[in-house]
């Protein structure tokens, strides 16, 4: 890995004591839905959950909470087990 290169990178958020951050209903789009299921099946909404790079997004850039984190990781693992999405991007050799 070369040391210059950049995960792409959100805009840095300044603090502000004014306004605290967000304290709304659920983020996690599966605890705000419980009809929305994950599953290694579903290769379109797996890709939500990963960077442009094919690594699994983290939660606070996800928005799902620990538990289905967890379900997002592993469903993400079986499909990449079943070559339904990539390990690494497919354009970079
Ligand atoms: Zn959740």
């Amino acid at each position: 890995m070369e040391n210059n290169v950049t995960e792409e990178r959100q805009p840095r958020r300044r603090y502000s004591a004014r306004k605290p951050m967000r304290k709304r209903g659920p983020s996690c789009p599966f605890c705000a839905d419980s009809s929305k299921r994950i599953t290694y099946k579903d290769v379109e909404s797996l890709r939500a959950f990963l960077t442009e790079r094919g690594k699994i997004k983290p939660r606070r850039r996800a928005g799902t909470c620990a538990k289905h984190q967890r379900v997002v990781a592993r469903e993400i693992k079986r499909a990449r087990h079943l070559a339904l999405i990539p390990f690494s991007p497919e354009h970079l050799r």
